[in-house]
């Protein structure tokens, strides 16, 4: 199996070598030349390391299954507080995906499990892996690569600019092979610093002589993507187990969406063969996609906003290029999309493109509805959720509301709402508690409902001193880490 760049570059390469490479020569995100068909009848039964093999090995070339049987057996060994790493939440017409059991508590963890399995077994080259990150991304980052040989990582946050839960589960990160840089500084700050160290050739070519090379594991990484397609299939199937689906009943899915990562991954699901129905993509007030779905029009020119459900909050979503190619199977026109989104910020599907999104659905969800989702999925249900489940809560209502559509449903719920204990307390009416661990206290004393211990025991954990630099001074701790080796 090869992989090839949406924008049509001529060189294809293997699954691992696109795993190191991150983003194609061209600018483009690699892509699997056939998508592999299976029977996911054939695995009711199965648990979900071994639907998790059953559904990759497949994206590899069959002298490679053992190489991705390891990934899966050590990535997933002991990352998870739930057997089968998921759970689900059921209700009369529709069951939430509980995707946050892992050591973040949120649905990153399930890729970046697993992505550094894959780099490990891709590269006899030392890897220095580099991430900016708003305060989740890194640390779920950091939980992946933690004491993987021959693989360090750096994660740069704004100094001051991240919630109290974030900088600790940074503060109290094991592995001596990760790093954290206070920057002094915003997100964007932290995110430019980080895109200039890969453009620096001299930095590479020392780095190069200590035999050790800058890698990253951002979400365009077609390592990330693939893992997330095996939670819908789990679903799916544990679904019919329940008796709330019989197999081969379309399922419809409903996604808090922020770079369109997860989304896509259950249309590639889809795409194997798994009976899934419609997608219905959930924006908060950054409507970009919304927008997008419902006229066919990508257009960045809007205000951005900061919102409750930070991890959303994205105009620019990288994954939609895959997206594209999967409508058009077009490089040409891939091409043509994107560059029209560099040049002038916006691009308009032709006719032909935008009928073939006629299973997709976008509707976006205002800050106030959010809030009061939460509340009225707790007093209805009696059931926790985060802000980002939150407004895939609003949309799901929307889309019945406006379709009259009464199918089986998944909401995919992508972090414990303990990862935002303020914003859902006050959603819940009572706000005084004013830490972060006063807050989950307080939800917890309020629902009953279990704090995951990766939360909880944050505040016993010790802690490693803030490491604050200049962002002119992230080349040179970077070259310290390569040295070090
Ligand atoms: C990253 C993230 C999202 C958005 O997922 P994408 O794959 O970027 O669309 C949604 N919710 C949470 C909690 C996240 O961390």
């Amino acid at each position: 199996m090869k992989y090839f760049s949406s924008r049509g570059h001529k060189e294809k390469i293997s699954f691992w070598q696109a795993v190191i490479q991150g983003l194609a020569p061209d600018g483009g995100l690699y892509l699997p030349e056939e998508i592999p068909e299976l029977d996911f009848r054939r695995y009711q039964d199965a648990d979900y390391r071994t639907l998790a093999f059953e559904m990759l090995r497949s994206f590899v070339d069959p002298d490679d299954e053992d190489k991705m049987k390891a990934c899966i057996e050590e990535g997933y060994r002991d990352s998870f507080s739930k057997e089968n790493l998921i759970d689900i939440h059921e209700e009369e017409d529709f069951s939430i995906l509980e995707l946050y059991h892992g050591q973040t508590a949120a649905f990153k963890d399930f890729a970046l499990s697993l992505l550094p399995q894959f780099m490990k077994r891709a590269s006899d080259e030392n890897l220095l892996i580099l991430t900016a990150t708003s305060g989740d991304t890194g640390k779920a980052a950091m939980e992946g690569f933690k004491n993987v040989p021959g693989i360090d990582i750096a994660v740069f946050y704004p100094y001051q600019g991240v919630s109290e839960i974030q900088h600790l589960q940074m503060a109290t990160q094991e592995g001596d092979n990760t790093h954290t840089f206070a920057i002094q500084g915003n997100f964007d700050d932290a995110q430019r610093g980080v895109k200039n160290l890969f453009l620096q050739e001299e930095l590479r070519e020392r780095l190069a002589k200590n035999n050790c090379r800058l890698s990253s594991a951002n979400s365009i990484n077609i390592g990330r993507l693939l893992p997330q397609s095996v939670y819908y299939a789990y679903g799916y199937l544990q679904l019919v187990k329940r008796k709330k689906l019989t197999y081969g009943e379309p399922l419809d899915i409903v996604v808090p969406t922020g770079n369109f990562g997860d989304i896509l991954a259950g249309y590639l699901a889809k795409k194997m063969g798994l009976p899934l129905g419609d997608f219905i993509c959930a924006s908060n007030k950054n409507n970009v996609l919304s927008d997008f779905l419902q006229k066919g029009v990508y257009d960045i020119h809007r205000p951005f906003y900061k919102t409750t459900s930070p991890s959303m909050d994205i105009l620019v979503s990288s994954n939609v290029e895959r997206f594209l190619y999967f409508l058009t199977e077009d490089c040409k026109k891939v091409a043509d999309f994107q560059e029209q989104l560099a040049e002038k910020g916006v691009y308009q599907l032709d006719r032909e493109t935008k009928e073939k999104m006629k299973d997709w659905y976008g509707y976006f969800a205002e800050e106030a509805e959010a809030k009061e989702e939460i509340q009225r999925i707790y007093e209805n249900y009696h059931y926790l959720i985060d802000p980002h489940t939150a407004v895939a809560s609003v949309c799901y209502e929307k889309h019945k509301k406006e379709t009259g559509s009464k199918r089986q449903t998944l909401i995919l719920s992508t972090a414990s709402p303990y990862k935002f204990p303020h914003t859902v307390l006050e959603a819940l009416n009572c706000e005084e508690a004013l830490k972060d661990k006063e807050a989950i206290e307080k939800l917890h004393q309020l629902t009953g409902q279990e704090v995951p211990s990766v939360i909880s025991s944050l505040w016993t954990k010790s802690q490693r001193p803030d490491r604050v630099i200049a962002s002119k001074e992230m080349g040179k701790v970077v070259e310290e880490i390569g040295e070090l080796k």
